[in-house]
């Protein structure tokens, strides 16, 4: 139900575990978080609160400077471990963090099990990422076409962040129906489903719209449509004050 991300020079553990807790008023039931650095793509996510997550992260090693996080409110798949985001892909080259529903997901689990995929969740936003994964596979194209090219066939609610492990300067983000906010700062960017973990850092923010893709990559921001129509980020002062 809360979704915290980050790329740029700063610590991204720390901050995204607080931007989790100033979203913990929207109610969870599990929370996550993923990073990337030069040993690569890590998930670490856990049934309960933020602070039950951050026992589990004690004494790891945490450096990175992109990374996301997750508060879950179960709707398909029980409140576990196995269920909670991040969400890997098949081949844990990418992670994925939703808010929301797809609600075609039955259909596209289907014709991805067909393929030989396996599946480590109950969840629809499981299936989302897996489908990225399995088009990038299947068609070479880029994380951003990839995704791009999924939620063309997703029928649902979504805010989602992936990052992949080809990239670690790279964020692709989108939304129908469930908020995202990016925070603009020099060389970083925060994505949150609302401003309140990110007014600390900027008060420059972009409200993505339905149907756009946010992509951060090499320190720029790029909004396209589901169409592949590219749009100028809209950059305003923050509308929440706290
Ligand atoms: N539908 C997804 C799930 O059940 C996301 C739930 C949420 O918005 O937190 O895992």
């Amino acid at each position: 139900c809360g979704i915290v991300a980050y790329v740029g020079h700063r610590e991204a553990a720390p901050l995204v575990l607080k931007g989790l807790k100033r979203l913990e008023y929207r109610g969870y039931d599990s929370a996550g978080i993923a990073l990337l650095n030069g040993n690569g793509l890590k998930v670490y996510k856990k049934k309960g609160k933020v602070t039950d997550l951050e026992g589990e992260l004690a004494g790891k090693e945490l450096h990175a400077t992109i990374g996301m996080g997750h508060t879950r409110w179960a709707t398909h798949g029980e409140p576990n471990d196995a269920n909670a985001h991040p969400h890997y892909s098949f081949h844990r080259k990418l992670a994925i963090i939703h808010n929301g529903i797809i609600e075609n997901y039955a259909a596209i689990k289907k014709s991805l099990l067909a393929k030989g995929r396996e599946f480590r969740s109950e969840t629809d936003t499981e299936v989302l990422i897996q489908f990225i994964e399995d088009i990038q596979e299947n068609t070479g194209s880029s994380l951003e076409e990839a995704v791009r090219l999924a939620l063309q066939e997703v029928v649902g609610a979504y805010a989602i962040v992936v990052i992949s492990e080809d990239n670690p300067t790279q964020l692709v983000a989108a939304r129908k129906g469930s908020p995202l906010v990016i925070g603009v700062g020099e060389n970083e960017f925060f994505f949150a489903s609302d401003a309140s973990p990110i007014i600390e850092y900027t008060k420059d923010v972009v409200y993505l719209d339905d149907y756009e893709i946010a992509v951060v990559r090499e320190g720029e921001l790029k909004i396209v449509t589901l169409e592949n129509a590219e749009k100028t980020p809209y950059v305003q002062k923050v509308e929440l004050e706290l």
